[in-house]
């Protein structure tokens, strides 16, 4: 399906990335990893997926919250596969605290790393994708990117403001064959959301299963965590040809929690 395709998948050594990845890969892209972790661990998963499916793999450690950085590793994905067909902004983070007490860096990292990034990342690829006619942006927000919930204020600023950002680039770019959508996940269950079961159950004194059904899943209408899988399958469909005509949408696959 994205065969002589090439993509940039930042935040992807963990989670939904690495599974957006890995979808990529086995359809035939080539993949730019990007992301932290255990330098061993990448690597092994780089060669793991350039193995299986003889696809170019590479890996670029950028700092999503360094905008130099993010423009180094768009030029590198450009040096090692000759052009950037596809870029997904999926690297996030997330601190939950009531707004009066919220760090002020943890404002400025998630206002960077979820939203600015995905800025710098459009910007750099963009006059190649339009001298080329083709392009698909591929942004990861959040339900958060649609409705709000209490404690996280930055997280869910940032995501709505993707959701701004991806629209007015698909408007402007809409002519030239590129596209730019967003996903809204619900919760999926990735090392992001099991530090905050942790937290939450030690805030309220409660079991992690506790947390799960009361807390993540309330308004989750389908009771379950939305899988990594189903969400590579979206990204898949964004990033080929058979979705030129969607542009400028926000997807939600949230088990019905934005339909409340
Ligand atoms: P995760 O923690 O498993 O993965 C996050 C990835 O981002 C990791 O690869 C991490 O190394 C990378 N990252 C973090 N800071 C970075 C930085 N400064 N520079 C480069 N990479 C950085 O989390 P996840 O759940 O897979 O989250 C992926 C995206 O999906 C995030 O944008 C998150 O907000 C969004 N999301 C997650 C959920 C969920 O329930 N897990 C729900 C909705 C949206």
């Amino acid at each position: 399906m994205l065969e002589g395709k090439s993509a940039i998948v930042t935040g992807s050594s963990s989670g939904i990335g690495l599974g957006i990845a890995r979808a990529f890969a086995a359809h035939g892209a080539d993949v730019l990893l990007n992301g932290f972790g255990d330098a061993e661990q990448i690597e092994a998963t780089r060669a793991g997926l350039e193995g299986e499916y003889g696809v170019r793999v590479r890996y670029s450690p950028a700092d999503m919250s360094q905008p130099c950085q993010v423009r180094e590793m768009a030029e590198f994905a450009a040096s090692e596969f000759g052009k950037v067909d596809v870029i997904v902004n999926n690297a996030g983070i997330q601190h939950v605290a009531p707004t009066e007490e919220m760090p002020d860096d943890k404002w400025d990292a998630i206002v960077a790393i979820n939203l600015s990034s995905a800025f710098h990342l459009i910007k750099a690829v963009l006059p190649g994708m339009k001298a080329r006619r083709w392009g698909r942006i591929i942004n990861i927000a959040s339900a958060h990117g649609l409705v709000a919930s209490p404690f996280k204020a930055p997280y869910v600023a940032a995501k709505h403001g993707l959701i701004g950002l991806s629209k007015a680039v698909a408007l402007e770019t809409a002519e030239f064959g590129i596209t730019s959508n967003t996903i809204c996940p619900g919760y999926v269950k990735t090392p992001l959301v099991e530090q905050q079961i942790a937290d939450q159950a030690r805030a309220h004194r409660i079991s992690p299963a506790d947390v799960v059904r009361d807390v993540l899943l309330v308004h989750q209408a389908r009771k379950e965590f939305v899988r990594i899988d189903e969400l590579a399958v979206l990204a898949l469909f964004l990033a080929s040809d058979n979705s030129a005509s969607m542009t400028a949408t926000a997807l939600a696959m949230d088990g019905g929690w934005t339909q409340h």
